[in-house]
């Protein structure tokens, strides 16, 4: 019943099959063990993925704690439409045929053995292998093909080789010159290999990026999930730390001068505690919005600016006709959109939902456009590709003629200002170590940014990281 209210005073609501999540929790391999005995407090900072779960094993071994979240629901960049109330997301959810659920942020799991891959698995959630129901399209000069439609063309066989061989590739370059590819190859490269990892492939380290994936345990598999919002999936899990959020609570400044951390949020409410979790994103860290007094070590803020955080769109669009093939994943290598993904694929007999994903300075470019003009470049793309037919199916509204679209700009939401963070040209795999690096025992960073073990810039990167600190937090407790 309490649980029902509070997810009811968040305006969410979780949808059938799952179960109850206690139970999990309870069971789950961090929740074992005594409690520990703590007179202090922790303060997480962010409730997205990573806040939750540190807040989640710190609370179930007996810790005080109390997550401060700017925004006004938990997810971070976890989002799913369904579970939106504002009137913008209600009328396009009212409107889309999608039976499936539509995600804002994250909606891929990457490994059916991961962390996420995991937590999923164990509410037995049902879900899609993308790889198992559909296959990619790959653009190059101005067509698309399949795999197979592209054998024996140099171009195509020289991108695929650098994108499987990439994490053996060492450079210190960026991926586009480590891939010294022909010119007619550079939009499928920066698709795969560069709007992918949240960038373009001019401004991301090689290196970095290989090591990354080289660094990767789990098995790769891309999964979505059939019926399930992502957000309900984290509300479940996650239950138990709803209570301990308090919402609409911008951290603005940070005193950890003395024993006692005073956090000052943008109403001037101050919170105190004796450890501190910042889990913001790194846009946020990068923006100087959080004062922190004294100033961070430099070892820190040296890390900071070794990655970037650029600009991010989700758009999603409904079509009339799945022109692009029913039985097409993934279409790689537009230049307007790098990454077309057929998100309906294998969970729905309605195959006419497009999600789009934009990262980097084309996101940048077209977050100054309005809606109807950013969409309007889109069908363009689309028309040429596939003869006038992005144009000719889109879906609009019966009474106005207006096209239904949706757009998420990750980019102007202030508490994210971006898409996932990604090694700048220079950046190894290792200074993600230094960009999670604790101070004094008492400051510790989590979030995405901060995983070096493989999965930075995902939702198994963020629960990765929370596993790291409260391990940390936990040994200091316990070897003071
Ligand atoms: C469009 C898009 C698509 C993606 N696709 C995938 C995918 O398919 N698969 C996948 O695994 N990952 C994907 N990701 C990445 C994944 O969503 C993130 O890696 C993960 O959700 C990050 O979790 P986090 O906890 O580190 O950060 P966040 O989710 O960003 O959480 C940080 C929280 O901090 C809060 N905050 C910020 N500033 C303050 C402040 N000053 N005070 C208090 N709170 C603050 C924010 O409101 C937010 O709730 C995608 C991301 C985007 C944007």
């Amino acid at each position: 019943m309490k649980r029902r209210t509070a997810l009811k005073n968040l305006g969410l609501g979780l949808s059938a099959g799952l179960i109850a999540p206690q139970i999990l929790s309870a069971c789950s391999k961090d929740n074992q063990g005594p409690e520990i005995p703590y007179n202090g407090n922790v303060i997480v900072i962010g409730a997205g993925v990573a806040g939750l779960y540190a807040a989640d094993i710190l609370r179930s071994k007996g810790i005080a704690v109390t997550v401060l979240e700017a925004g006004t629901q938990p997810g971070g960049r976890v989002r799913s439409l369904r579970n939106q109330t504002d009137a913008q997301y209600q009328t396009y959810n009212n409107a889309s045929q999608a039976d499936f659920p539509v995600e804002l942020g994250a909606e891929v799991i990457f490994g059916s053995n991961s962390a996420w891959g995991k937590i999923v698995g164990d509410f037995r959630i049902s879900t899609v292998e993308i790889g198992a129901a559909a296959s990619p399209s790959y653009i190059l000069g101005g067509q698309a093909k399949s795999d197979a439609g592209w054998q024996g063309d140099s171009d195509f066989q020289a991108l695929k080789s650098f994108v499987s061989n990439l994490p053996n590739v060492v450079s210190g370059g960026s991926i586009k010159e480590a891939a010294n590819l022909t010119s007619r190859a550079q939009a499928l490269l920066n698709s795969q290999a560069g709007n992918w990892f949240g960038s373009s492939a001019e401004r991301i380290s090689a290196s970095g990026i290989a090591q990354m994936l080289k660094a990767q345990t789990h098995d790769g598999k891309h999964l979505t999930m059939r019926n399930n919002p992502w957000q309900d999936v984290l509300i479940s899990r996650f239950v138990n730390v709803l209570p301990l959020i308090k919402f609409n609570t911008e951290v603005k400044a940070i005193d950890w001068g003395s024993d006692v951390i005073s956090v000052s949020d943008a109403g001037g409410t101050q919170y105190t505690c004796t450890k501190l979790i910042i889990a913001v994103p790194l846009s946020i860290l990068k923006s100087g919005s959080i004062a922190f007094n004294p100033a961070l070590p430099n070892t820190n803020t040296n890390a900071f600016s070794k990655f970037g955080m650029d600009a991010c769109i989700r758009l999603v669009l409904d079509f009339r006709k799945n022109f692009w093939g029913t039985d097409t994943s993934y279409i790689w290598g537009g230049t307007t959109v790098p990454q077309y993904f057929n998100s309906g694929a294998g969970r729905s007999q309605f195959f006419r939902t497009m999600s789009l994903t934009i990262n980097g300075p084309k996101a940048q470019e077209l977050s100054a456009l309005s809606e109807e003009n950013l969409v309007k470049q889109v069908l363009a793309e689309l028309d040429l590709i596939y003869s006038g037919q992005g144009t000719g199916f889109i879906r609009r509204d019966l009474n106005d003629g207006k096209i239904m679209s949706l757009v998420k700009d990750w980019t102007k939401d202030p508490f994210i200002k971006g898409g996932i963070s990604y090694p700048l040209v220079g950046a190894t795999n290792g200074d993600r170590e230094a960009l999670g690096a604790s101070v004094d025992n008492r400051l510790y960073f989590a979030g995405e940014a901060t995983d070096a073990s493989g999965d930075a810039g995902t939702v198994n990167g963020a629960l990765n990281s929370s596993l790291r600190v409260t391990d940390e937090i936990i040994s200091s407790i316990i070897n003071p």
